[in-house]
């Protein structure tokens, strides 16, 4: 069987290391010292001056439109992971969707400004499948209708653009570091902001608002993580260069393989590259698609409609708007199996049933 993702496992030794100081300290939550190490070295890691590690990355987005005071409407992307809306409304904002760039799939800039109204608050982004979004297009819109901006970081991780790292863009972006994705803790997330102010606000909002023994700053929620995730994501960082470096290595296979299939990658941003933490394809139909997926579940290779169907025609809880070019394309995306010990001959393998399916 060959899942579409796999969490890369550190070997066991090394984690066992960092649980016999847990056992030692009998500290296993709450801010504890691996938590702290953790925000250090990814600061570092990084190149960033201010990090939070936090519960997961919904979390994460809820905190960040919680201390920007955000209420009312919310300029987002329907082409993402169902929590950049759902963090939304859980807010009680309302997500108002603009339409995608058919080759980027990122948030179309252009259409942002038909959108805003009185009400419009904010921009909330993903950076989908880690590529970053026009962020300079973006903050000028913010600058220019003084809209706050998020971005959904949860793919990025380790991305730069023009050498700095993406996580510097917005007022607020966020990390995942869920199982899934490229670097993990287990579950956790990171919220970055650069303005000194605002990091404070989270911090207090990241443990119930408590200010000291007896009192309290803010509205806070519980927002901490534990020191066996940070353990977990402080032996995964000695190893992402390498899980990296072979994730990429892994897609230029699938590439050169996959040279006559009817697809083509999404367009990466042209001042940043590619940190391998998915493996999407735009499949010239969806019939293909369909086609394709078939055969590989038959061979028990499984692959992902990331993202599919558009959030802004499947939410329960909110109404069915046409978004025509992310109508189109959740249906005719395809996320390839891509994890680190994903082998040469697998990948072989799962281009010939490819193309072999699409051409007969
Ligand atoms: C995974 C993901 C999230 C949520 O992160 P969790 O850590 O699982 O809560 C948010 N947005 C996007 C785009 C994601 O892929």
């Amino acid at each position: 069987m060959i899942p579409v993702t796999k969490p890369f496992l550190p070997p066991i030794e090394e984690y066992h290391n960092f649980l016999k100081g847990i056992w030692s300290r009998e500290w296993i939550t709450n801010m504890g010292p691996l938590a702290s190490k953790l925000e250090m070295d990814l600061k570092e890691y990084l190149c960033l001056n201010h990090v939070l590690f936090v519960t997961n990355g919904t979390i994460a987005l809820q905190m960040a439109i919680k201390a920007l005071d955000i209420n009312g409407e919310i300029i987002t992307t329907p082409f993402s992971f169902v929590a950049t809306t759902s963090s939304i409304v859980w807010e009680g904002c309302k997500p108002v969707f603009v339409d995608i760039d058919p080759e980027t799939l990122n948030i179309d800039p252009n259409k942002i400004i038909a959108s805003i109204t009185k009400d419009t608050k904010a921009i909330l982004a993903t950076h989908v499948y880690g590529n970053p979004c026009d962020v300079l297009a973006i903050e000028e819109i913010a600058k220019q209708y003084n809209l706050k901006v998020i971005y959904d970081g949860a793919h990025s991780f380790g991305v730069k653009i023009n050498g700095r790292s993406i996580f510097e863009y917005g007022d607020i972006s966020i990390c995942s570091l869920h199982a899934t994705k490229l670097y993990h803790s287990t579950e956790g997330g990171l919220v970055f902001t650069k303005d000194p102010n605002l990091l404070k606000k989270l911090s207090l909002i990241r443990n119930f608002g408590i200010t000291g023994f007896d009192s309290f700053g803010e509205l806070g929620i519980n927002g901490k993580n534990s020191e066996f995730h940070a353990a977990m994501g402080l032996v995964n960082l000695k190893y992402i260069d390498q899980i990296i470096a072979r994730r990429l290595e892994i897609i230029n296979r699938y590439s050169e393989k996959l040279e006559n299939f009817k697809a083509v990658n999404p367009k990466w941003h042209k001042d940043s590259e590619n940190n391998g933490a998915y493996l999407p394809y735009i499949i010239s139909s969806e019939n293909l698609l369909l086609k394709i997926k078939k055969a590989l579940d038959a061979n028990e290779i499984f692959t992902r409609r990331y993202f599919y169907p558009s959030l802004s025609s499947s939410l329960p809880y909110l109404g069915s708007v046409e978004m025509t070019i992310s109508d189109d394309l959740s249906k005719r995306m395809l996320c390839l199996p891509l994890y680190f010990d994903l082998t040469n001959e697998e990948v072989d393998w799962i281009c010939r049933l490819i193309l072999r399916e699409q051409n007969n």
